[in-house]
């Protein structure tokens, strides 16, 4: 099968939004943005055996590649426009692209995205990049930049559980028996399948300060968004929202009690919001921590003690000389 009869059999698809003035079949896609607003956009690639281990099933990897670039609109408020596509494949293998379309358009359909242009190379190795399209009024757009001394941090849905799915995906092996399998398929699923807070995202944006996803470790990224907006945090080491699944597996392995606020891959938001404002917050979420003018990051738990912590999450080119 040739390039475009590849693209013609699995990626052509109409698309209803008004917004899209010229689709896939000129030499750029156009989109309206509406009035007032501006256009935001993020790009993300993923290489296969780097960034997901090479026995991927395909569904995942077309869901997931597309959920981490909603998730990045979603952390600005935006409202998504739409998104291309770049694939690099070692071969035009139909089951694979087949399983792979079905499960991007999957999300696509879901969160009413379209899929307005892109490429397809062949390559030795397997990779794809997603570049996604949003839009929101400039002056509800969320930044990593605003949060305020005093602000509550709170995240939404319920950390870890992509870490805890990604020791399963590694080794089953590790896995308590207190794990039972629907837990087992849940963490798996949370791993695989994350599902990018795009309303609640656009439901934030004119109310919270300032936010960001949670991708690379819930510290990790928190230490971003201090930095961005030069302050602190003191956090709650108990105050973690878990899933009963997490819950089980923490419980009868107490040492991985930290791994919920270091692994990443949750894909869920973090966001800081002054105290006075938060019962009105417009959707479910978790208060964990409060901003302080001092950098860094403390724990202080019921106790009182307060202890320095130091973030760890993945680092990109961590391992290779600077
Ligand atoms: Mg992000």
């Amino acid at each position: 099968m040739n390039e475009f009869a590849l693209i013609a059999r699995y990626f052509k698809r109409p698309c209803p939004d008004v917004r899209l003035r010229i689709g896939i079949g000129d030499d750029c896609a156009g989109m309206m943005v509406p009035p007032g607003e501006i256009l935001l956009v993020t790009s993300d690639a993923l290489i296969a055996g780097r960034h997901f281990p090479l026995d991927t099933a395909p569904f995942d990897i077309g869901y997931k590649a597309l959920a981490v670039n909603l998730s990045d609109l979603a952390a600005m408020g935006a409202k998504p426009l739409g998104f291309t596509l770049a694939l690099a494949l070692p071969q035009a293998d139909e089951t694979w692209l087949s399983a792979f379309a079905e499960g991007l358009f999957t999300l696509a359909d879901e969160m009413s995205v379209c899929l307005i242009g892109g490429d397809t190379v062949q390559s030795p190795l397997l990779s794809l990049t997603i570049t996604a399209l949003g839009s929101a009024p400039a002056e509800r757009v969320l930044r990593r930049s605003a949060a305020k001394v005093g602000d509550l941090i709170a995240v939404t849905g319920t950390i870890g559980d992509a870490g805890l799915g990604l020791r399963i995906a590694q080794n089953p092996q590790v896995v308590p028996a207190a794990v039972d399998a629907r837990a087992r398929e849940f963490l798996l699923g949370r791993l695989n399948r994350p599902r990018p807070r795009v309303g609640e995202g656009q439901q934030l944006a004119g109310f919270a300060h300032a936010a960001i996803d949670i991708s690379d470790g819930l510290l990790q990224d928190l230490s971003h968004l201090l930095e961005q907006s030069a302050v602190g945090a003191r956090l709650d080491p108990d105050a973690l929202p878990l899933s009963e699944a997490a819950q089980g597996w923490l419980a009868a392995e107490p040492s991985l009690r930290q791994l919920p606020w270091r692994c990443g891959d949750d894909y869920e938001l973090l966001f800081t919001v002054p105290p006075e404002r938060w019962a009105d917050c417009p959707i479910p979420a978790t208060v964990i921590g409060v901003i302080e003018a001092e950098s860094g990051m403390r724990w202080q738990g019921g106790d009182g003690e307060v202890a320095a912590i130091a973030p760890q999450g993945f680092v990109h080119f961590a391992s290779q000389p600077a």
